[in-house]
């Protein structure tokens, strides 16, 4: 079949970071929960840039554990014994929930989650990963065929159209969205839902379930109360492995050390990246039970990246759990209500402010228009014509000295600050919230 779509036609839908004409904003330098612009501007940086600065701008113990391992020894591969790897993975273990054991690192988050998918899939013999609708899991092809996000999606196939290429990896399926008149009903209806989905595609053939505690960058939806106790029933069930994508829910950003914590629920592996090291450098990694990965080891194939577990990396690894573990996830568990509460707040006193959710330091605000009940148009999925009051809320947020994410679609704010953010400066944040909705809507 001749290859269709024009590639003019693409910078439409492609992130706002390849735009040449995107954000004007030049970030220089940065301390705690605060980023400065080449004019000396300051603004508070409440999405850690990609929900990642969770132990906040300029660290200096971060900074330092790397520079000593750096002046050390920079490189290691994978084949020779390195001290601060295997610290970083007994330090790993250690916080993770439950019995897992093992650590194998990679480099990004997308590889992670590649790399549990092909864990899973040599344990179970099964092939298919089933995901939540509206999920993110990274933009490599697996994991791109992984994300349940329909823009995300969108965006992989008008690639693919323009190339001729495949759209997705096959076969991965993704359970659809529901509407229901309580949460507990939502889960019991979601879960039913994936059962059906489990058997109409054969639970053999079906390796593990991958979801976020809470989907973090298409919106910041938490899963509804009892929905993750019922897939784990499931996982036990039909023989299926229970992986947490806690590329953005790790290590602290929900209060605890993991997102799924929270949900009480103990899975079969875990994925990470982003937080583990603050962003100081890149690292990733799955965290698994001894037989998921026994497998591959047999095998003799260790299935990783030059790159993974990078020496440099794992000292600002353990730097960073350290600063954690020294009052950090404490502070969020103190401040989190500020954000439960002054959302609920915003929910109450503006109708276009249709739900607020999120854990920790991890929220997200959706925006919908009072008139049709409607979220607004995000033109970037609807069309440029399309104008998208919730950008301005953004944009008056930014005159405010306030960054903050934004979802998929962009008609909801992400709200994700540093795990070092105060009381205050989320009061702060807050009231230009508040003024940003007044002047927008
Ligand atoms: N999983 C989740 C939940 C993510 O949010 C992301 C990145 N935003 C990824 C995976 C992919 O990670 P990376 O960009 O490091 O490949």
């Amino acid at each position: 079949e001749e290859p269709t779509g024009d590639l003019n036609q693409i910078p439409t839908t492609i992130p706002h970071w390849y735009d040449p004409d995107g954000s004007p904003l030049t970030l220089e330098s940065g301390d705690g929960a605060t980023v400065f612009d080449d004019d000396g501007e300051e603004y508070l940086d409440f999405a850690s840039q990609l929900y990642c600065v969770n132990a906040g701008h300029g660290n200096q113990q971060i900074i330092d554990a790397m520079t000593e391992q750096l002046e050390q020894i920079q490189y290691v591969s994978s084949s020779k014994h390195s001290p601060v790897r295997s610290e970083l993975g007994e330090r790993l273990v250690d916080i993770a929930p439950g019995d897992l054991s093992h650590v194998m690192f990679s480099v990004t988050g997308s590889e992670a989650n590649e790399l549990a998918v092909q864990l899973a899939r040599k344990h179970t013999g099964g092939s298919k990963i089933l995901t939540r609708w509206r999920s993110y899991h990274g933009s490599t092809y697996g994991a791109g065929s992984l994300t349940g996000d329909p823009e995300t999606r969108a965006l992989v196939e008008s690639h693919a159209a323009t190339t001729g290429s495949t759209k997705f990896l096959p076969p991965m399926s993704h359970p659809s969205p529901f509407n229901a008149d309580s949460p507990e009903e939502l889960a019991e209806l979601a879960a039913d839902h994936l059962e059906f989905v489990i058997r109409n595609e054969d639970p053999d053939s079906i390796a593990g379930i991958m979801m976020e505690p809470v989907a973090g960058s298409s919106g910041g939806y938490p899963a509804p109360p009892g929905y993750f106790e019922r897939v784990r029933e499931l996982c036990d069930k039909y023989d299926i492995l229970l992986i947490a994508d806690e590329v953005i829910t790790g290590f602290g950003r929900c209060g605890e050390w993991f997102g799924i914590e929270t949900e009480d629920v103990e899975p079969d592996m875990i994925t990470f990246a982003k937080g583990v090291t603050s962003s100081y450098a890149p690292l990733a990694g799955v965290l698994a039970r001894p037989e998921h990965v026994s497998g591959v080891q047999e095998d003799g194939f260790d299935l990783g990246q030059t790159f993974g577990g990078h020496p440099v990396g794992c000292a600002a690894g353990l730097a960073a759990i350290d600063v954690y573990e020294d009052g950090q996830i404490d502070n969020v568990r103190e401040n989190a209500s500020l954000f439960e509460d002054g959302l609920a707040e915003l929910e109450s006193q503006y109708d276009v402010v249709a739900d607020a959710r999120g854990r920790g330091y991890l929220w997200g605000v959706a925006f919908e228009d009072p008139a049709t009940g409607e979220p607004f148009y995000d033109p970037r999925v609807d069309g440029d014509d399309v104008e998208n009051p919730v950008s301005d809320v953004v944009s008056g947020l930014e005159d405010r000295g306030v960054l903050v994410g934004t979802g998929r679609p962009a008609t909801q704010i992400l709200l994700s600050p540093p795990l070092c953010t105060t009381a205050e400066e989320i009061e702060t944040v807050l009231d230009a919230l508040d003024a940003a909705i007044t002047d927008a809507f």
